[in-house]
């Protein structure tokens, strides 16, 4: 998927301020935060959205969500959202699967 931006950030093709890497994903920095702290887990497989996940990919999305604790542990995030948009009408825009982290609020919200 040359032309997907996410793609591109997980291939080292296109900046990104990354916090953390696995094999698997790569987690870095939402560059228009709707959040005081905003990061993204991203697949490095290409894969559109929720809507597409196979069964082939649950050990994959069980190690995004596993790899976002280490995330909000690491950014000492006392709580936090992790958000899936699901297709335009979810909110979707990139459409390369990721899992928001969310956080950084002083009372929940
Ligand atoms: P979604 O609406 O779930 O598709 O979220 C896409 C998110 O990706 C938005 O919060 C954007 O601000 C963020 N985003 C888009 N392009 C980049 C980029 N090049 N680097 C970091 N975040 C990005
Ligand atoms: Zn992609």
């Amino acid at each position: 998927m040359e032309s997907c931006i996410f793609c591109k950030i997980a291939n080292k093709e296109s900046p990104a301020d990354i916090l953390h890497e696995s094999r698997d994903v790569v987690i870095f920095k939402d560059i228009r935060p709707s959040a005081p702290v905003h990061y993204l887990v991203v697949s490095k497989k290409h894969i559109p959205s929720i809507k597409d996940v196979k069964h082939e990919d649950e050990a994959l999305m069980g190690h995004l969500i596993h790899m976002a604790k280490e995330a909000a542990e690491k950014l000492n995030l006392p709580g936090y959202k992790l958000v899936f948009n699901v297709g335009r009408e979810g909110g979707q825009v990139v459409d390369h699967i990721h899992l928001h982290i969310l956080g950084g609020w002083q009372n929940g919200i």
